[in-house]
């Protein structure tokens, strides 16, 4: 724990409050229009507008050099910003993970966001990332809330409580931010997105989505590059699956447990909407062609991890019905979180069994370990230092 202390350093106490500028980052054409209009100048301005915030990335009013200067110091008079949320402080792992702090602009507070180039496999080091490569390949992930009131047992942000849901422009601004901290050529490059960080996406439905749109239809990203997790709120996966597949990220659950009993130990809001309920929600997504609804399961050392749990896991997929692919995560510990992270014979032995039973099933490396990788983690950690 000291040694990974090393790499955190406290926030400054004394950053300004966010400014009651009104905000353009995060609106779509229409609220561009808006502004455009009530600023007096022809709507083909809004063209501009969504270029230089979504394309370009431009971060400030003064920069978008394809507006005349008279008019961009004027939007500035008028009390216009971009306010596109930026990176407070950046860490990085010996595996190439890079986490961010980044700023509340609708409040003083900050949420994390996650940069693992290579994707989640792992890959960098392994001395062939580079050989006449020219194009990035990295998966981006998110948070939708400050905190979370979804009371997960195992999990960090949940001790945090939900502080507040992120606007759209915050949402989708992580993204951007971290698209061009890393010179990302949307259209070249790879890049996935989940929604994987802080907080409950679909408990902040309308900003999520709106953040979705977004990023899909001004920033160019392909919804089937973006998953979306759940802790299984019925009502939001209801939602989802009547979004248009051309913008619907791909749906994961946060299954964890093989049954309602452990699960609803684990995840209390099983109580409320078992597993049962969570798969015949999520039976009515539209599957484009080859897409599965990925099940995420948090192995728990001695809790969710023995082969009893992955042979009723297995049982589970095999009669859901629905295309379905398992992610193993072994348990990332955390402070004062009363878990223990499984052996890795568990873990093997866990993948082995659902493989046997044909399940596709996928293990997800830890990733960023040194620097608190984990959600919720960097958050927590430096807050109490
Ligand atoms: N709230 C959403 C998305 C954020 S959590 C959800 O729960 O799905 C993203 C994933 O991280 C979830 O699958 C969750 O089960 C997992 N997770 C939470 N805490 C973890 C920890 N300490 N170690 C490993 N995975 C964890
Ligand atoms: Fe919230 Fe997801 Fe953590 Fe559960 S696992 S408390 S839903 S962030």
């Amino acid at each position: 724990m000291s040694s990974q202390s090393n790499n955190l350093v406290a926030l400054d106490p004394l950053r300004p409050a966010p400014s009651s500028r009104t905000v353009l980052f995060g609106l779509d054409a229409p609220g561009l229009q808006k502004v455009v209009t009530e600023a007096g100048e022809p709507v083909w301005r809004v063209r501009q507008l969504t270029e230089a915030l979504y394309r370009q990335r431009v971060a400030t009013l003064e920069q978008v050099t394809t507006l005349p200067l008279a008019l961009r110091r004027r939007l500035v008079e008028q009390g216009l910003q971009i306010g596109r949320p930026g990176i407070l402080q950046e860490f990085r792992s010996s595996d190439g993970t890079e986490r961010y702090l980044i700023e509340g602009v609708a409040g003083p507070d900050t949420v994390e966001a996650v940069w693992m180039p290579e994707g989640d496999e792992g890959e960098l080091g392994d001395g062939v990332e580079d050989e006449g490569r020219s194009w990035i390949r990295a998966t981006i992930c998110a948070s939708s809330q400050v905190g979370c009131a979804v009371n997960c047992q195992f999990c960090l942000t949940a001790r945090l409580g939900l502080q507040r849901n992120l606007t759209s422009g915050e949402i989708a601004g992580q993204v951007v931010t971290i698209l061009d901290r890393h010179g990302v050529e949307i259209g070249k490059d790879r890049i996935n997105v989940v929604f994987m960080g802080m907080g409950e996406p679909l408990l902040n439905y309308d900003n999520w989505m709106a953040a979705v749109r977004i990023l899909v239809q001004e920033v160019g990203i392909s919804p089937l590059r973006m998953t979306v997790s759940t802790s299984g709120i019925v009502p939001g996966i209801e939602r989802l699956a009547q979004e248009p597949d051309s913008v619907r990220p791909k749906l994961a659950i946060s299954l964890n447990a093989p049954n309602d009993r452990i699960r609803s130990e684990v995840m209390p809001i099983n109580r409320k909407w078992p597993i049962h309920d969570v798969l015949e929600a999520a039976r009515a997504v539209h599957l484009r062609n080859r897409e599965r609804v990925t099940l995420e399961y948090v192995l728990l050392g001695g809790v969710t991890d023995g082969p009893e749990h992955a042979k009723q896991l297995a049982q589970l997929v095999r009669s859901s019905g629905i295309a379905l692919k398992v992610n193993l995560i072994a348990w990332n510990p955390g402070p004062g979180v009363p878990y223990r992270t499984p052996q890795s014979a568990a873990v093997e032995g866990f993948r082995q069994a659902l493989a046997a039973e044909d399940v596709p099933v996928y293990l997800r490396k830890p990733r960023g370990r040194d620097i608190f990788a984990a959600c919720g983690q960097l958050k927590r950690t430096v807050e109490s230092l």
